[in-house]
């Protein structure tokens, strides 16, 4: 990390981590052709298609290993709100409705559990790269403190419980349950809920959260249904197998076996620590390294934290995002990786600018360009100093643009590929190349493997319906799929016309703020809830966006790159359509309010507080 600002430090500010120097000068056009160079060489042609659903012998990697499914009767009767998905945005949106006056809210929620991504993501070392103060949403509305600065996934679970039991969320709830389709019926105005457990019941209002990483993804690998060993997927984690627990109780069972894992994106780094420790032999196979940068987690302090005053954490919020979006804030709360590289831009900008450059796209442009230079330099530079090897040290380097990928922060991470049971085999961007019963061809060598474990990620970009599991029919007969044939279109994010009273809780057409998703869906739910209310207070029985409205924001979103996110330039991934063309319909749905989150935040806060509701209808009778 750079000097800290000239100020008091904060109780945040974790220990300093000696970062060691990039060179300089930095060659900003070799790197240039180096990235290049890397990125070409991953891309395929198949793009998103080389991922699988998990079927066959993989079908139950969709099952829950953590709760069983327990009989009970089919559900047939009415509720206010259904709200699909039992993660922070259901439990938000659950919230904030409740606090609106809403009596019968009844989440429906495959999991055993609310929880969403963090009921399902309890392999070892999972934890939130986003700081817990604002990550962990309505902490004051809950009481909670979190324990450190970035909490691990089995206290953001309980927190998740916490909001549901602050505000009895769980009363009506189905749970191992999975919506199949929702159908909304014009002549009685409610939406039929229907089920994978033979419920149909109605709902005068629906909401969608059913996440933007839920549905796990494999690898499509020659052979890979040939793998005559024990595999499982890390959204799916097989304690039975490894011994051990997301508390992290180390993995006895694993002494011995040789394990491999497949992946180094965000989750590979966090696991790849405690699998280093407790295998006999580990094999990490690698297509593309990950941007490792400094975490410097540390305990937060109870009488620190005591002394916040009311609105604390709507401050912290706006600060984030105000200076991870490129913004000026006198003050840094957080300080971490996400608002560090924001700062070095908006600092070189402000130097480029006192040097006599004028403040044009292009001096953004280079502003961005040399920081991240520097940064990316620090980061690689690190590896060489934690990793013993050189090899494995080069093979770690990230050649690409940090937020080309999610960025990783650790501190055990590199240093795990100095203990002598961790082995790196790198494939140089090509991937593994086959998989056979006894283990895994990479690299031109085999590896015999007892376990596999696919660290591969989530759907991205595939569509609507296959990601959420069901599909949503709205007014005559039209289908959500239909409506986004050529790309999401709403209002919001929020609102599609062609669906009363149905409201999707995400990030996308909305503030798009991915550093910090529960951001987005506490607005989300905040604006959701003030509808609902207006609806109860004048006695509507349809909300719905005019058409007029949904394309106006459509024309919003398509008049500027500035909300988008997809860069082709950058090394193939989720984030940019894996390198590939991105289509207009692919565009749609990446991307976010023209001028940036925080003005998202402020637009929409005005929206809902002066109670015109501009671009709904709210119909009576
Ligand atoms: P990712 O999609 O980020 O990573 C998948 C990994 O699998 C990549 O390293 C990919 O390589 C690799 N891979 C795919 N196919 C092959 C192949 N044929 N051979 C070898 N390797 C292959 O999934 P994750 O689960 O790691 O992360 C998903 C997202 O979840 C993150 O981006 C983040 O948004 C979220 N997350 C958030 C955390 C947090 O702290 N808040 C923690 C963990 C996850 P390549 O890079 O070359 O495509």
């Amino acid at each position: 990390m750079n000097e800290p600002p000239a100020r008091m430090p904060t109780i945040t500010d974790g220990p300093t981590d000696a970062v060691p120097v990039p060179p300089d000068p930095i060659d900003h056009a070799a790197l240039r052709a180096r990235y290049a160079e890397e990125r070409d060489k991953r891309l395929r042609p198949d793009g998103n298609d080389q991922y699988l659903q998990p079927t066959g012998r993989y079908a139950h990697l969709l099952d829950d290993p953590y709760t069983p499914r327990v009989q009970r009767p089919p559900v047939h009767d009415e509720v206010d709100v259904a709200i699909v998905g039992g993660g922070f945005a259901g439990l938000v949106t659950g919230a904030r409705l409740r606090q609106a006056g809403i009596d019968r809210l009844r989440i429906v929620e495959g999991g055993g559990d609310v929880g969403g991504a963090w009921y399902w993501n309890r392999y070892p070392g999972a934890m939130c790269d986003t700081a817990a103060m604002v990550y962990l949403p309505l902490l004051e509305e809950t009481g909670h403190m979190p324990t450190m600065k970035y909490t691990f996934a089995p206290e953001i679970f309980a927190h998740a419980q916490r909001i549901a039991r602050t505000f009895d969320l769980a009363r009506d709830a189905l749970f191992s349950t999975e919506v199949r389709q929702l159908e909304w019926d014009g002549a009685a105005r409610r939406w039929i809920v229907r089920t994978d457990r033979g419920d149909e019941f109605r709902a005068r209002y629906v909401t969608m959260g059913t996440g933007p990483l839920h549905r796990p993804k494999l690898p499509g690998i020659p052979g890979i249904e040939t793998f005559g060993g024990h595999a499982f997927h890390t959204s799916r984690w097989d304690y039975a197998y490894t011994g051990g627990d997301a508390a992290g109780a180390p993995m006895d069972a694993l002494a011995g076996t040789r394990v491999g894992i497949i992946g180094t994106g965000a989750t590979a780094v966090q696991c790849i620590p405690h699998l280093a420790r407790a295998a006999g032999e580990l094999y990490v196979f690698q297509r593309t390294p990950s941007s490792i940068d400094v975490r410097n987690n540390h305990p937060i302090d109870p009488g620190w934290f005591a002394a916040l005053g009311p609105g604390w954490q709507r401050e912290w919020l706006r600060n984030f995002c105000t200076l991870q979006t490129g913004g000026f804030a006198d003050e840094d709360l957080v300080k971490d990786g996400w608002t560090d590289i924001a700062q070095r831009i908006r600092d070189r900008v402000v130097q480029l600018v006192e040097q006599g450059a004028e403040l044009t796209p292009e001096t953004m442009q280079r502003a961005y360009e040399d920081s991240d230079d520097e940064k990316m330099c620090e980061i690689r530079a690190r590896v060489d100093a934690i990793v013993e090897d050189p090899a494995t040290a080069a093979a770690l380097k990230p050649w690409y643009r940090q937020l080309c990928k999610r960025p990783c922060f650790h501190d055990e991470y590199l240093q795990s590929y100095n203990l002598p049971t961790c082995h790196l085999v790198d494939t140089d961007g090509r991937g593994v190349e086959r998989i056979d019963e006894g283990g895994v061809w990479a690299a031109g060598t085999h590896v015999e493997l007892d376990c596999l474990i696919f660290a591969s990620g989530f759907e991205v970009g595939t569509a609507y319906a296959r990601r959420a599991g069901f599909e949503t029919v709205g007014r005559d007969g039209e289908t959500l799929s239909d409506h986004w044939s050529d790309g999401m279109r709403s209002l919001h994010g929020i609102h599609v016309r062609g669906f009363p009273n149905a409201f999707v809780v995400g990030l996308a057409q909305g503030a798009n703020l991915v550093s910090n998703v529960t951001h987005n869906l506490v607005e989300a739910a905040t604006t959701i809830a003030a509808i609902v209310a207006r609806a109860e207070e004048v006695g509507a029985t349809e909300v719905e966006v005019t058409s007029a409205a949904e394309a106006a924001w459509v024309d919003l979103l398509q008049s500027s790159e500035r909300g988008f996110l997809g860069n082709p330039e950058c090394t193939p991934g989720y984030y940019n359509n894996e390198g590939r063309a991105i289509s207009a319909k692919d565009r749609l749905g990446m991307s976010g309010y023209p001028d940036g989150p925080l003005a998202y935040f402020d637009y929409i806060e005005q929206w809902r507080e002066s109670g015109r509701f501009e671009g709904l209808e709210f119909r009576t009778g």
